[in-house]
């Protein structure tokens, strides 16, 4: 008699969350999903005995020598669950014989209409409104917002995300400027205009960043490209953390060059973000700064948080492992990293 058993995928980051929609969409694949809150990295490498898949998200650290206790371990599969992949060392991976997927494209709707609300509330100071009007301070004083109808949105990075939030901010009236290495034609045909990098910056009203963390983009933002960016201009990043120079940005917003900044990732937010901290004495003082000033909004990583993103996250995560055992052809190949 052959008996065969179901993969079991060993998850790190997990949340209540992910358990829900995880084992919903395991119901038509019937694996065998075991799930750890801690983070991934070298210090929890003891918990993994007999697995076939690692499932990891954004913070969780991919490194070579994590891969290495892996694949030593017989791990075979990395899922991500996310977009993202800067945090795993492909080349290891590809060394020691790791396949990695990742889910390119969820909802991208999700992130860029999280970024326009990042806009909405910074700009009309909706936040502030609840609580006065709660505590029946029904002045406005203070909470004086701007049109975007004809105001200038650049968008760096116009891949699924910033496609998505260019559409939207076309939608709003404004003139929407683009830059990418590579140029999409739908945005063209919808009137939307790429530019060099330095043009976007120096002529547009908000600058909201949707290209990924790689070598050739940490901080895209420094105080060389704030200099660059018109005064009292209002930057968003729902992207990666790295991208901005946090330090550079703190001064921009201390000169009052930048007028405004939202921010739904940040640099150093493996140690903060999807925890509740809010008994401890925070460590960080850069993100302490940034939270002092009414000019800035941070959300903690939750752009992608929606309904219909989950559940693509965790359908398309689970078809990606079973493609991989099954050694079928993936629809997406930019699901497959190695
Ligand atoms: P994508 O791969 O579809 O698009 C990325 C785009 O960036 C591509 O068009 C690419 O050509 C462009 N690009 C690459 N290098 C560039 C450069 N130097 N300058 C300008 N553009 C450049 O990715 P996506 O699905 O749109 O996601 C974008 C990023 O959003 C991801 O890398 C991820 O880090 C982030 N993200 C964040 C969340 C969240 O919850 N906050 C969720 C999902 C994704």
């Amino acid at each position: 008699m052959i008996i065969t058993l179901n993969m079991k995928i060993t998850f790190f980051s997990s949340k209540p969350y992910d358990k829900e929609f995880f084992n919903k969409a395991n119901q038509q694949f019937n694996f065998e999903l075991d799930y750890f809150e801690t983070h991934l990295g070298p210090h929890v490498l003891n918990l993994i005995e007999n697995t076939d898949a690692i499932c990891a998200f954004v913070n969780d650290k991919l490194d070579a020598e994590v891969l290495e206790h892996l694949a030593k371990k017989g791990v075979k599969y990395i899922a991500l669950r996310c977009a993202g992949f800067n945090n795993v060392d492909l080349e290891a991976a590809k060394r020691l014989g790791l396949k990695v997927s990742r889910v390119p494209a969820y909802s991208p709707e999700a992130v860029a209409e999280h970024a326009m609300a990042m806009i909405l509330t910074l700009n009309r100071k909706t936040h502030k409104a609840y609580n006065r009007v709660r505590e029946q301070n029904f002045a406005l004083n203070g909470l004086m917002g701007f049109n975007l109808y004809q105001k200038t949105i650049g968008v760096i990075g116009t891949g699924n995300i910033g496609a998505a939030f260019a559409k939207i901010a076309k939608g709003f009236g404004a003139r929407v400027l683009a830059y990418d290495i590579t140029e999409n034609q739908e945005l063209k045909d919808l009137g939307i205009e790429y530019v060099s990098q330095e043009q976007l910056l120096s002529e547009s009203d908000i600058v909201s960043l949707h290209c990924p963390l790689m070598d050739s983009t940490r901080h895209l933002i420094n105080a060389d490209s704030i200099k660059k960016m018109k005064k009292n201009v209002m930057l968003i990043n729902t992207s990666r953390g790295g991208l901005i120079d946090t330090k550079a940005v703190i001064d921009g917003l201390k000169s009052k060059h930048i007028g405004y900044l939202g921010i739904d990732v940040y640099e150093q937010e493996e140690k903060l973000f999807f925890r509740d901290l809010s008994h401890t004495i925070i460590e960080d003082d850069t993100i302490q700064r940034l939270m002092s000033f009414p000019n800035v909004l941070v959300t903690a990583h939750q752009a992608f948080f929606t309904q219909e993103a989950l559940d693509q996250i965790a359908n398309s995560t689970l078809t990606s492992l079973s493609h991989f055992e099954k050694n079928e052809e993936f629809e997406n190949p930019n699901a497959v990293l190695v």
